[in-house]
């Protein structure tokens, strides 16, 4: 179900008990931890006990959006995204990388190394550099544990009070924060990190660090573009901060990789973008999370013993997350936007993130190895 990046990384993996799902030897793991947070007002996890936590909130993300049922993208953006894992600093974890089945724009890092990029984020873009960049601040989420780090700021003492010994119980509990963290995005100073170190990331393997700032740019202009109620992002106050210090980045920090690979893009990608005003979406709270009436969960392969996942609370009051908030972080300073819900709803609804998804959760798996990804890096004269 997974695809192994690289040889050195599926080494690292055998020796280690596989993912499993939120079974109860997971739960009881995890509610151990959450047992070392209450006592240490800190919450560490393994690498191990990280990766079941998100492959939790990847298949919640994935029963909501529905996955792009097409090995060939799958294979493309994993060549991508590998070629960025394998040289960020955490290169041993089982990266994996998820097309969402949506026209919505966004892309989600859930903890673990599964990172999710929508049909729609991909339809936008305009070059292989551009997509590395995206994936890039993605990747940083992950690298720099920001999911982790929130909810260690916001919820693990809550959580920690809360548990009464039914590790089944602890873990969904924790996946339900982990999963909205996710989805609500970071706050300001973990998106300016993950731009920064992002597109550092993506000049080290070759690409033009400049095109973050690009895709931002054409996210700008399709919200300027749309109408009143999805002017979100339109004349969003922390945009040009972040244009600049992203420039700044590239210049302090001399980067100067130029690769950005346009035609091996056009080949491997043609998606249509649909304007914002032509989403399809659900109606909030129609379809949370934990999914509604278009994906069952015996759509869902199981492993043996594990059992289905558990239908949790809906998230609510949850929006610009993803690439959402990509586009606006939290001016709330250092706070997990987790915490500080309220005001960018207000403001409008977000088709990007209640835009309708597929109905199909299921993994595509690919089979990219080391090799491959040093030819893919060869062919596209990346370093
Ligand atoms: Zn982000």
């Amino acid at each position: 179900m997974t695809s192994k990046i690289a040889a050195g990384i599926a080494a690292l993996i055998l020796m280690g008990p596989a993912i499993a799902a939120a079974g109860e030897e997971s739960s009881a793991q995890l509610g151990s931890v959450l047992k070392r947070a209450k006592q240490a007002s800190d919450l560490h996890m393994s690498d191990e006990e990280e990766q079941k936590l998100g492959e939790a909130v990847s298949e919640r993300i994935r029963t909501r959006y529905g996955v792009v049922q097409d090995p060939a993208i799958h294979k493309y953006v994993t060549l991508v995204g590998g070629a960025l894992a394998v040289a960020s600093t955490r290169p041993s974890l089982n990266w994996r990388f998820v097309v969402l089945d949506t026209d919505g724009v966004n892309a989600l890092a859930a903890p673990g190394g599964i990172i999710h990029v929508t049909r729609g984020a991909l339809s936008l873009m305009k070059s292989e550099a551009e997509l590395a960049d995206v994936l890039g601040h993605e990747i940083i989420h992950v690298t720099e544990k920001h999911t982790l780090k929130a909810i260690q700021k916001g919820t693990a003492t809550k959580i920690a009070a809360e548990e009464s010994g039914a590790g089944g119980a602890v873990f969904g509990e924790l996946v339900n924060k982990a999963t909205n963290v996710v989805m609500a995005g970071f706050g300001r100073g973990e998106e300016l990190e993950a731009d920064q170190k992002g597109i550092v990331l993506a000049n080290k393997v070759g690409y033009d660090p400049s095109k973050l700032a690009a895709f931002l740019t054409t996210l700008s202009d399709r919200n300027k573009a749309s109408t009143e109620k999805q002017g979100l992002f339109a004349s969003h106050p922390e945009m040009k901060e972040r244009l600049e210090k992203l420039d700044k980045t590239v210049k302090d920090q001399k980067l100067t990789a130029a690769a950005t690979l346009e035609t091996r893009f056009a080949s491997n990608v043609s998606y249509k973008p649909v304007a914002i005003t032509e989403i399809a979406t659900v109606e909030a709270g129609s379809e949370g999370l934990a999914g509604g009436s278009s994906a069952k969960p015996a759509d869902t392969p199981k492993k043996d013993g594990e059992k289905p996942a558990e239908k949790t609370e809906e998230p609510k009051k949850k929006k610009g997350f993803g690439l959402g908030r990509l586009m606006s972080p939290s001016s709330g300073g250092e706070k997990s936007s987790a915490e500080t819900t309220g005001s960018s709803a207000a403001r409008g609804v977000d088709s990007e993130r209640n835009a309708k998804g597929g109905s199909n959760p299921n993994v595509v798996a690919v089979n990219v190895t080391l090799n491959d990804i040093n030819a893919f890096k060869k062919e596209g004269k990346l370093n």
